[in-house]
């Protein structure tokens, strides 16, 4: 079985890091997927964020990262993966995993996709509270790889 893990990563977490490690012990091989996603407002740009998801998964055998920028399910077959992975937070992710495996599935029969509940130390970690945070000069070290420290300035903080 090949996954694909496709997200923004805008940054890598490290609730995206223990999706990645879980997703390796259900597949024998897993793609992450970096999107392009023309959708949200980014703070890092598309090799950024690749470099920051490749630094991560370094110790993390049978992992290959890339980036997308076609539909999903098209990014997968190029891949050669026949299982989407993908997380869940809470009751407000659900919505829109269900309607996007659901939409997947339709669009490609031949690929499911397995949803991942979150850890529960990490399940209150998103990358647009982790911007929220930097941006304000908090402390993130607690929430993502140390690989994405070196991307945030120091804020002049003593
Ligand atoms: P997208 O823009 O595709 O939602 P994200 O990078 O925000 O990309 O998330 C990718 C996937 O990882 C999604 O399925 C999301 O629900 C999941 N995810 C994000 N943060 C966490 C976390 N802290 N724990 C578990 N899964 C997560």
């Amino acid at each position: 079985m090949r996954g694909i893990y496709p997200g923004t990563f805008d940054p890598i977490t490290n609730g995206h890091l223990d999706i990645i490690k879980r997703a390796t012990r259900i597949v024998d091989d897993l793609v992450v997927a970096v999107g392009h996603n023309t959708e949200k407002v980014r703070t890092f740009d598309i090799e950024t964020r690749i470099q920051m998801v490749r630094d991560s998964v370094q110790d993390c055998p049978n992992v290959e990262v890339v980036s997308f920028q076609t539909l999903l399910v098209d990014a997968a077959k190029e891949q050669g993966a026949n299982v989407i992975i993908r997380g869940l937070r809470a009751i407000s992710d659900y919505e829109l995993e269900v309607q996007m495996a659901i939409m997947n599935r339709t669009l490609d029969p031949d690929i499911d996709t397995i949803i991942l509940v979150a850890s529960k130390e990490y399940s209150f970690i998103s990358s647009s509270l982790i911007k929220e945070i930097a941006h304000f000069g908090g402390d993130i070290s607690k929430f993502v790889p140390e690989s994405v420290l070196k991307y945030y300035k120091p804020t002049g903080r003593e």
